[in-house]
C-alpha cells in the first residue's frame, strides 16, 4: 500500500514565483533568468518554450528583462543590473525576502547578523551580497564549538536549514553565555513538510520522497526522514520504474516543495502498479 503525505507538490513561494513568470512571459514574450527558476526539467522547459531563458548567473543576463527567482537576489546583484539598464520583476519568495531583510536591518543597526545554512546556496549567496560587511556563516555540518561568533550578534538561518540543528547552535551559544538574539527564518511549510514526514515514518516500513537532488528542501526532508525509516530520494516516475517492491509493506510518498504535484502522483501510480499486495 502506498500512503500519499497529507502535504505534497508546490509550496506557495514556488507557486507565486511561476505565476509572476507566467504572467510576465505573457506581458513580455521574453525574459532571462539567473540559475533555475525551480530545480525540475519538465517545468523549466515548459518555460523556456514560452521565453525564459536561463543564464548560469547574473553576469550572463544580456537583455533588459530579468526575473527574480524564490531565491532572492542581492542588493549589489540587483544594483548592478538596474545600472545595465535591466527592469527585474521580483518573484522572491516573502519568506525568503524575510532573511535578507532581518539580516540588512541586523548590519544598518550595528549588530553582526550571523547566517545558519549552505554557504554553497543560492539564498546564501543572496544574503552575503545584500550586506555592507560579509557575515559569519555556520554550516549545519559545522562544529560549533570551533567557529568563531562575533561579540554581539544575531543568529538568522536558511529558509531552508535543518531546525534541530539551528535549535542545537542557538543551545550552544546560550551555554557559552554569548551575546545573541535569535530570528528562526525557517520556513513554516518545509517544517509542515517534516512533520507530514514523520507522519508517514509512523506507519510506513520505506519512505520515498519526490524531488530534485539539486533542491536543498528536498534533499533536507529525505535527510531527515531517513532518521526514522530507510527513504530513497527520486526525481520522477522513470528512477521508479527500474525499482522492485515486491511484496511490500506500507510506502510512504511525499516530495519537496519544488516538485510538481503531478510528478508525485505519477510516482504514486507507478508504485501502485507495482506492488503485489500481501494477501
Ligand atoms: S520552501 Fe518556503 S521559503 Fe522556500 S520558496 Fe517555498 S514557501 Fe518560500
Amino acid at each position: 500500500m502506498v500512503i500519499l503525505a497529507d502535504e505534497y507538490g508546490f509550496c506557495f513561494g514556488v507557486e507565486r514565483a511561476l505565476e509572476i513568470a507566467g504572467d510576465a512571459l505573457g506581458k513580455h514574450g521574453s525574459i532571462e533568468i539567473a540559475g533555475e527558476i525551480i530545480h525540475n526539467g519538465r517545468v523549466r522547459e515548459e518555460l523556456a518554450k514560452k521565453g525564459l531563458s536561463h543564464r548560469d548567473s547574473a553576469g550572463g543576463i544580456m537583455g533588459k528583462k530579468a526575473l527574480v527567482r524564490a531565491h532572492g537576489m542581492g542588493r549589489k546583484t540587483r544594483e548592478l543590473l538596474v545600472s545595465r539598464g535591466v527592469a527585474l520583476i521580483d518573484a522572491t519568495c516573502p519568506v525568503v525576502q524575510r532573511v535578507y531583510d532581518e539580516a540588512l536591518e541586523c548590519e544598518e543597526k550595528g549588530i553582526a547578523p550571523v547566517i545558519f545554512g549552505n554557504p554553497g546556496h543560492p539564498e546564501i549567496a543572496g544574503v552575503i551580497d545584500h550586506l555592507k560587511n560579509r557575515p559569519v556563516v555556520i554550516s549545519p555540518e559545522d562544529d560549533f564549538k570551533k567557529t568563531r561568533l562575533p561579540e554581539r550578534f544575531v543568529l538568522i538561518a536558511q529558509t531552508t536549514a535543518p531546525e534541530e540543528r539551528f535549535i542545537e547552535l542557538a543551545e550552544h551559544c546560550g551555554r557559552s553565555g554569548m551575546d545573541f538574539t535569535v530570528v528562526n527564518t525557517i520556513c513554516p511549510v518545509v517544517r509542515k513538510r517534516k512533520e507530514a514526514g514523520s507522519r508517514l515514518a509512523e506507519t510506513c516500513g520505506l519512505i520515498i520522497v519526490a524531488g530534485a537532488r539539486a533542491s536543498a528542501n528536498t534533499k533536507g526532508l529525505a535527510d531527515y526522514l531517513s532518521r526514522f525509516r530507510p527513504t530513497i530520494q527520486v526525481e520522477s516516475a522513470e528512477e521508479i520504474r527500474g525499482m522492485d517492491f515486491g511484496r511490500s509493506e506500507k510506502i510512504g510518498l511525499i516530495s519537496g516543495t519544488s516538485t510538481p504535484g503531478e510528478v508525485v502522483e505519477e510516482i504514486f501510480d507507478d508504485i501502485e502498479k507495482k506492488i503485489v499486495y500481501k494477501t
